[in-house]
C-alpha cells in the first residue's frame, strides 16, 4: 500500500529527556526504510516558525541512541502559542513539503500539534519526558534514565549522611507529579517519601518514619521530596526542629535530565519512533504513541489530553509499608 506521506517532519519540545535522540533516531531510520523523507525541525515549535530544519539521512542519526540531551535542541515557543506563529509554522510545513509531522514532548507539545492538525498537517506525538506524567501512556520517555540517575546521587549521599549520622533531604523533579519521587524513594530504600498527590501530615508521613527508623537502629535517614510538594528547605528545617537532627538538603534539580539513556529507555525510544512513523505512513493523524503495560497503543490526542494520570497506587501502598506509615 502506497504510504499517505512521502515527507515529515521530526521536533522536540518542552523539557528534555534522555532518550530523544533514540527517537528521532528511530523516527528517521524508520522513514527512510519505509522510503518517507524526514527533516529535523530544530528547537522545538520555534523551528517550525522561523523556519530552522535540517534534513536527516540515515548517516545524520549515526550512533545517537546513546547519546543524552537532544540533536535537534528543545524550545519552549511563546511565538507558537499565537495565531500569526501557528500560520507560520504551517507555511513551513508548506513550504518544506511536510504531509507529516512527529513531535516529542509532552502535554503542551501535544496540545501545539492539535493546532497543527487543525490547520491540516498530519501529526503524531510521542512522550518524552522524565516525569512520566502524560495519562495515556504508563511510560514516558527518559524516566528510567531520570530514576538511575537520582538514585546513583543519592546511594553516594548515603554514604556521607552514614558516617556523619545526619538525615539527608533530597528534593527531585517531577514538576507536579510524584512518580519520580515515589520510585527513587522505592529503589533507594528511603526513610519516608513526599509526593504531591497525597495530603500531608508531617507528623505521620515524616517525623513518625524517621522515629521507627531511629527505633530500629539506623543513626542516618534518607527523605525524598518530590519538587512538587515544595521546598526541601522547608521540610528539613521542619525536621531539625521536630527531631534535632542533623539535616543535610540537596536539590538534584537538571542533572536528573541528562546522561546517556538506560536500554529500557533506547528500547522505547525505539518503539515509538517506528510506531509514530508507522501511524502518519497508514494515514493516521491526532495520535499519541502510548505503552500500556508491555504493549505500544496509540490514542486520539484529545482523548489523551483529558486522561488524568493517578500515582502508581501499588508502589505507593509498598513504600508505605516498608516506611512504616500508617
Ligand atoms: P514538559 O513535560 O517537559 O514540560 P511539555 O511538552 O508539556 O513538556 P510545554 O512547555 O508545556 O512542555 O509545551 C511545549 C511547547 O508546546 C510550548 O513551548 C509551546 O510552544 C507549545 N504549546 C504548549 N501548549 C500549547 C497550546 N495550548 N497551544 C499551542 N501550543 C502549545
Amino acid at each position: 500500500m502506497a504510504n499517505a506521506v512521502h515527507r515529515i517532519g521530526v521536533f522536540t519540545s518542552g523539557g528534555d529527556a534522555p532518550g530523544m535522540n533514540a527517537v528521532i533516531r528511530s523516527v528517521v531510520r524508520t522513514s527512510i526504510h519505509m522510503g518517507i523523507e524526514c527533516v529535523g525541525i530544530r528547537r522545538g515549535y520555534n523551528g517550525l516558525v522561523h523556519g530552522d530544519f535540517i534534513p536527516l539521512d540515515f548517516d545524520s542519526v549515526s550512533g545517537l541512541s546513546r547519546r543524552g540531551g537532544t540533536m535537534l535542541y528543545s524550545a519552549r515557543s511563546t511565538d507558537f502559542k499565537t495565531e500569526e506563529g501557528q500560520e507560520k509554522a504551517v507555511a513551513t510545513c508548506k513550504l518544506l513539503g511536510l504531509d507529516g509531522v512527529v513531535g516529542i514532548g509532552g502535554d503542551g507539545t501535544f496540545r501545539g500539534l492539535l493546532e497543527l492538525s487543525r490547520r491540516g498537517i498530519a501529526v503524531v506525538g510521542v512522550p518524552g519526558t522524565i516525569d512520566n506524567d502524560i495519562a495515556c501512556s504508563t511510560y514516558t520517555i527518559g524516566f528510567d534514565t531520570a530514576c538511575n540517575t537520582a538514585l546513583e546521587s543519592i546511594d553516594k549521599l548515603r554514604d556521607t549522611m552514614q558516617s556523619h549520622e545526619r538525615c539527608s533531604v533530597v528534593e527531585v523533579m517531577g514538576r507536579h507529579a510524584g512518580h519520580l519521587a515515589l520510585y527513587v524513594g522505592v529503589a533507594c530504600g528511603a526513610t519516608c517519601v513526599l509526593v504531591p498527590e497525597r495530603e500531608l501530615d508531617f507528623e505521620r508521613d515524616v517525623i513518625e518514619p524517621i522515629r521507627k527508623s531511629r527505633l530500629g537502629g539506623r543513626t542516618h535517614f534518607m527523605v525524598i521530596v518530590a519538587e512538587g510538594v515544595g521546598s526541601a528547605y522547608d521540610v528539613a528545617k521542619k525536621i531539625t526542629e521536630a527531631t534535632a537532627l542533623d539535616t543535610r538538603v540537596t536539590v538534584l534539580g537538571h542533572v536528573q535530565r541528562g546522561g546517556a539513556p538506560t536500554a529500557r529507555d533506547r528500547v522505547a525510544a525505539t518503539y515509538m519512533g517506528y510506531e509514530a512513523v508507522r501511524l502518519l505512513a497508514e494515514g493516521k493523524t491526532n495520535r499519541v504513541v502510548c505503552v500500556q503495560g508491555d504493549t505500544y497503543v496509540d490514542y486520539d490526542i484529545n482523548e489523551a489530553l483529558e486522561m488524568k494520570k493517578g500515582l502508581d497506587e501499588q508502589t505507593y501502598t509498598v513504600m508505605r509499608a516498608l516506611t512504616g506509615v500508617e
